[in-house]
């Protein structure tokens, strides 16, 4: 994304991807996270269309479903969060983003950035280091195995192994401060291919924690061509992830909403289970640089790598290029501008690792160098309030998930008509129309 965003700036824009490309939908040695359900925020997918009209079609082309593909199993359903065995019923599934696996995203993506007449792509090329003037005060390109690569802005988007602090101290720079927060995750996938007689009412299920607080939780997403990316995870340490198909049963067997079983049981994986474990999260403070080498901006996971259980990376990578586009618009080469790109692409990610550090801290996670706001420490018992109104009050749910799919500020849910709802008597609300089949599937009819 952010090399379509510098294809409107610059005459040429080069990707340098160590990874050699799939030509189509596949797992790559350097985001091994791929294997792990990956669920795009309805920002995400507003950012990504914005900058790639066409690409909601493609991916229906592709087997999705998306709001275009005028699907009408999937006019209105739903989706749910289901969390210490909460139900919330989210009003419409289309704030959110697509039905359609990470592989299939970032193919997609690739293909529309890959056909600009502007960008090239060095695949199977790695970055080893930064380029600077004989100042060193200005970043000129990067070190390649190839050869030096000159370029009047570097952009980091190299993920959460980002070395870019590292290349900083090398040329004679300080690296940005970090907060960093030891959520020690811990995942369990697998891909499915449900039984043509299990028809759900839904496009993904969130969340089904095995009890109140526990740090375990499951999510099933449909993904392209009817299949299921159904994934286990644990914050804070928790359980050993199994490892088989058999394992995985048992724990599904131990999730709030039986859903989550059901979809296993119902199902027959289409390849093994895969396991991960990511110790820490982390963002790295360029905007708190007092100085910083000119020409170089780092965006995405480089810049920030919040826990990915609450599934905003792809969200933030996207919504950080089009900030950087922002920033590029109003004088790219101007002075202070490398300040001005890192303090926009801060900004996309602040409502993120905020949300983030909220759950986490109430998994007890250790944390460095993270400033806590006050408010996130106070706001965890309006929190576990606001959810269980979420459950029974659609405008508190839809308030939520426009926060959760940020579309809208965490402040948003303490506005006075959202707080007047969440802090009213909970015990005599009307649940909401779930439908029979709906509140069955999720076990609480
Ligand atoms: C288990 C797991 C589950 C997740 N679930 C979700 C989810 O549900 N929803 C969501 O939105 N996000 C999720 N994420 C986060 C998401 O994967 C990332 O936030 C997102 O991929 C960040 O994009 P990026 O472009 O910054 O980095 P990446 O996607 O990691 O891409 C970095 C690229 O840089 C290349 N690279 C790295 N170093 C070099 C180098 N030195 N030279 C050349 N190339 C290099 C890599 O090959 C790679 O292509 C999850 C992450 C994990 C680990």
């Amino acid at each position: 994304m952010a090399a379509r965003v510098l294809s409107e700036h610059y005459d040429e824009v080069v990707v340098v991807e160590r990874d050699e490309l799939p030509d189509g939908p596949g797992h790559r040695r350097s985001t091994p996270q791929s294997q792990h359900a990956h669920g795009l925020l309805g920002s995400g997918r507003r950012a990504l269309v914005g900058l790639l009209p066409g690409l909601s079609a493609d991916l229906a082309a592709e087997g999705a479903i998306t709001p275009g593909s005028g699907d009408p199993a999937m006019g209105d359903r739903s989706l749910f969060v289901v969390r210490g065995g909460t139900t919330i019923r989210i009003p419409s599934w289309w704030s959110a983003g697509f039905a359609a696996s990470r592989v299939l995203v970032e193919h997609a993506v690739r293909s529309r950035v890959r056909a600009l007449p502007n960008v090239v792509v060095r695949e199977g090329t790695a970055v080893l280091g930064l380029v600077t003037d004989r100042t060193r005060s200005r970043v000129t390109g990067v070190r390649t195995p190839g050869g030096d690569l000159g370029a009047d802005l570097v952009v980091d988007a190299s993920g959460r192994g980002s070395s870019l602090p590292r290349w900083f101290e090398r040329i004679g720079h300080r690296p940005p401060p970090v907060s960093v927060v030891h959520s020690d995750v811990r995942y369990a996938s697998v891909v499915t291919e449900p039984d043509p007689s299990f028809e759900p009412e839904w496009l993904a299920v969130l969340g089904g924690q095995a009890e109140s607080g526990s740090s375990v939780g499951g999510v099933v997403l449909r993904i392209e061509h009817g299949l299921l990316h159904i994934s286990f995870g644990s914050v804070g340490g928790g359980p050993p992830m199994p490892t088989d198909t058999a394992g995985l049963r048992d724990f599904a067997d131990r999730m709030a909403a039986p859903v989550v079983a059901e979809a296993l049981r119902r199902s027959t994986p289409v390849g093994p289970v895969r396991a991960f474990r990511v110790r820490s999260n982390t963002r790295r403070h360029y905007d708190r640089l007092r100085e910083a080498p000119r020409g170089v901006v780092a965006l995405g996971d480089a810049a920030c790598a919040s826990n990915p259980v609450y599934g905003q990376g792809m969200s933030v990578a996207a919504l950080s290029a089009i900030a950087l586009g922002r920033v590029l618009a109003t004088g790219g080469g101007a002075p202070g501008f490398e300040r001005r790109a890192a303090r926009a692409v801060a900004a996309t990610s602040a409502e993120a690792w905020r949300l983030a550090l909220g759950e986490d801290l109430r998994h007890g996670c250790r944390t460095e160098g993270v400033r806590t706001p006050w408010t996130t420490r106070l706001g965890q018992g309006y929190r576990d309030r606001l959810e269980r109104a979420a459950a029974v009050d659609p405008e508190v749910a839809s308030a939520f998930n426009d926060v959760l799919n940020l579309h809208r500020p965490v402040s948003s849910l303490g506005s006075p008509r959202i707080a007047r709802r969440v802090l009213r008597p909970l015990r005599d609300r009307d649940p909401g129309p779930l439908s029979a089949t709906v509140a069955t599937v999720l076990g609480i009819a």
